[in-house]
């Protein structure tokens, strides 16, 4: 038997279903029949795909295709809406996906919705397009802001509708993670496997069904920044991202993949014809610094890291995202932030500060408020804009750094967890 009829249809291109469908002897416009069953419209079984016929059905079910599905085994929802799921594969591994309603990546308030809406107004003509900024008339300026205001309705109509004008799923690339950062809970499991491209697609398309939103009607972001280096599972991160845009719908703007810095995989990256944005996390403000909190940085160091982002290749309005997480007493100082300043002067990119999400095992502590406002203030005086981004589902442990496995934290001993959280299903 073929290879493809013993395989999961999740994580199969166009190219694949085309062997498997010319290989049982039918016509060849049923791969896109199966595309489209299987990422656009989330079957859960090969039985479900209705627009194959019956013993066609029937013959892949007995040669041994399955969906390969990623079954939801546990819901956690946090206080703020945010909503972690244990997500569980086939031979029995499970990772965590994140749900952030009207979330953006843990981006809120860090300028890129504003940011939005002035990709889209730059699309209205304007006098003096090329060339210097000219001066906008006062009837351009007056279209601009009636658009502003349609557009503000339109996604609060949208908000209505579906109540997910701005949802974020951040998803997991690898069953735990290799890189041992010492903030991270993460780490604390080592790495067990990758995951297939299916099991990353089958995460979303999970959690896509059970929020019932359908993208590109419904606007979702999606952030690879679950457990796992997406850039140590390569290949498979690279098909998953272009099955969730040629398959799934999502925009290819509204993806970004986070890196600790794999400086080979980076240059790679470039080259990509689908990809999503980039952020790097940065977390340190030099070699010293960064290599006792991240060990990667032995291998691969801030020179090699900032020359690799000086010479990605970004594409019209975008920009680097440069993530920090801050730890009190550590890395968090005014000094660090100068450095950091330096670090990047020049760079198209921008800093998203995260003071540090706490968790047992982990020997660090969260900053006061203040000196976050203070290590942003000063990168924002040297002209780097920086962003502080609001923790979601820290009641849950399904914040950035804090994912580990629900079970564990569901027979966690910490009162608050217990309390404020609500286990479904
Ligand atoms: N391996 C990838 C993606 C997963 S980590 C990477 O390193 O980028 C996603 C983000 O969470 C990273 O920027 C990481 O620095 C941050 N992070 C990890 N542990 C954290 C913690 N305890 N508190 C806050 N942010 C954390």
């Amino acid at each position: 038997m073929s290879k493809a009829l013993t395989s999961s249809l999740l994580g199969m291109d166009l190219g694949e279903f085309s062997v498997l469908v010319s290989e049982a002897g039918e016509p060849a416009y049923r791969a896109k029949q199966i595309m489209e069953a299987v990422y656009r419209h989330r079957v859960e079984s090969v039985a479900e795909i209705a627009t194959l016929p019956q013993p066609f059905r029937e013959r892949l079910e007995h040669s041994g295709v399955t969906l390969g599905a990623a079954r939801i085994e546990k819901k956690f929802v946090s206080v703020d809406g945010t909503v972690r799921y244990l997500i569980t594969f086939a031979d029995g591994q499970s990772v965590e996906t994140v749900w952030m309603p009207e979330g953006d990546g843990g981006e809120a308030g860090d300028g890129s919705e504003a940011g939005e809406t002035a990709e889209r107004l730059a699309d209205i003509p304007g006098p003096g397009t090329s060339g210097a900024k000219a001066e906008e008339s006062e009837p351009i300026a007056a279209l601009k802001r009636c658009a502003t205001q349609n557009l503000r309705s339109q996604d609060r109509h949208r908000q209505d509708r579906t109540s997910s004008g701005r949802s974020t799923i951040c998803i997991s690339s690898q069953v735990g993670c290799a890189v041992d950062c010492q903030f991270c809970l993460t780490a604390l499991l080592g790495v067990k496997r990758n995951l297939t491209a299916g099991e990353i697609v089958g995460q979303v398309c999970a959690v896509l069904r059970d929020q019932r939103v359908s993208p590109p009607e419904d606007r979702i972001n999606l952030v690879f920044m679950g457990m796992g280096e997406p850039f140590l599972n390569y290949e498979n991160f690279v098909k998953a991202s272009r099955l969730l845009v040629e398959g799934v719908g999502i925009a290819e703007r509204r993806m970004t993949v986070s890196t600790a810095g794999i400086v080979p995989r980076i240059y790679d990256f470039g080259g990509e014809s689908i990809r999503p944005k980039l952020a790097i996390s940065l977390n340190a403000s030099n070699d010293a610094l960064r290599a006792r909190l991240m060990p990667l940085n032995k291998k691969w160091n801030l020179d090699m890291l900032i020359a690799a982002a000086r010479e990605f290749p970004l594409r019209t309005r975008e920009w680097i995202t440069f993530e920090y997480v801050l730890l009190a007493g550590v890395n968090d100082a005014p000094e660090n932030a100068r450095e950091v300043a330096e670090l990047l002067r020049g760079m198209r990119c921008k800093v998203n500060l995260i003071a540090l999400n706490p968790g047992p095992g982990i020997d660090f502590t969260t900053p006061s408020a203040e000196r976050v406002t203070v290590f942003q203030n000063i990168l924002r005086g040297a002209g780097t804009p920086a962003f502080v981004r609001r923790p979601r589902g820290r009641d849950i442990y399904a914040a950035c750094g804090q994912l580990k496995r629900t079970v564990e934290v569901a027979t966690s001993p910490e009162p608050q967890i217990q309390s404020i959280s609500r286990v479904q299903q």
